[in-house]
């Protein structure tokens, strides 16, 4: 019987497919969480600058009210200097009220560094709101392409499957069995074309004995390197011919 190299080659071939897509299918789910993240790191800086607004608004709360605090002591003080009865007592009532209003002006000056801070995060979080549009739009048309990248990677890997089924049905089973052995042992990669003189996946040199024998198609040689099914890549088939015709005409001149 012959060996059906084609067939071989055509299930190595799907089967080469099927491994590429599995790989791919598996890198997806991976790499929408990668999206993901992207877009909630994006949606993260918008809260942290609408925080750091809060916290500004509390901080100029919190002046406000140790303001209106002084502010109530001052006028306290102010009644009071129409009360008391000795020079030593106003005097040390003026010196109160000037702490205190040194105080409320330090206050004041902090709470208009706030109000100026508090501009400049209103403009950081509508920057950061305008990126985050911009990102996510971005974003979600890469997952959707990555979405369907996967759907079209499925749908070809269920006709792969199917193509597959077909052609075992059609092969030989020694063959098949003996492809599937090896596929197993060696990585998926069960059959190896001879190109030149050397197999294609160890790089070892065929003996010219195996190479004549693989042209005739009619046993399986495994590499006595790497052991998968050895076959003459088309090249090498080609190089074979002419060889061969080389030698006829030579043959033919020497007999002239
Ligand atoms: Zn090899």
């Amino acid at each position: 019987m012959d060996i059906e190299f084609d067939k071989l080659i055509a299930l190595q071939e799907i089967d080469n497919e099927i491994k590429a897509l599995h790989h791919l299918l598996d890198l997806t789910p991976h790499k929408l969480s990668e999206i993901d993240q992207k877009i909630a790191l994006a949606q993260d800086i918008v809260q942290k600058s609408k925080e750091k607004l809060l916290q500004n608004q509390k901080k100029r709360r919190e002046l406000e009210g140790e303001v209106a605090v002084i502010k109530s002591k001052i006028a306290t003080y102010k009644r009071q200097l129409n009360e008391v009865k000795t020079n030593k007592e106003y005097t040390a009532l003026l010196k109160e009220i000037e702490e205190a209003q040194k105080k409320v002006d330090a206050l004041e000056e902090e709470i208009i560094a706030a109000l100026l801070e508090a501009d400049d995060i209103e403009k950081e979080i509508q920057q950061a709101k305008e990126n985050f549009l911009k990102e996510e739009t971005r974003y979600l048309k890469e997952k959707e392409a990555l979405l369907q990248r996967q759907q079209e990677g499925q749908n070809r890997l269920q006709a792969l499957v199917r193509k597959r089924e077909d052609l075992v049905n059609l092969m030989a089973q020694e063959q098949l069995a003996l492809y599937n052995r090896i596929a197993e042992k060696k990585g998926g990669i069960a059959i190896s074309p001879v190109t030149d003189d050397f197999c294609s996946m160890c790089h070892v040199r065929i003996r010219p004995q195996v190479l004549n024998e693989l042209y005739d198609m009619k046993k399986i040689y495994l590499c006595e390197n790497c052991g998968r099914i050895l076959y003459l890549s088309p090249e090498r088939k080609e190089k074979k011919q002419e060889g061969a015709k080389k030698a006829v005409s030579s043959a033919r001149n020497s007999i002239k």
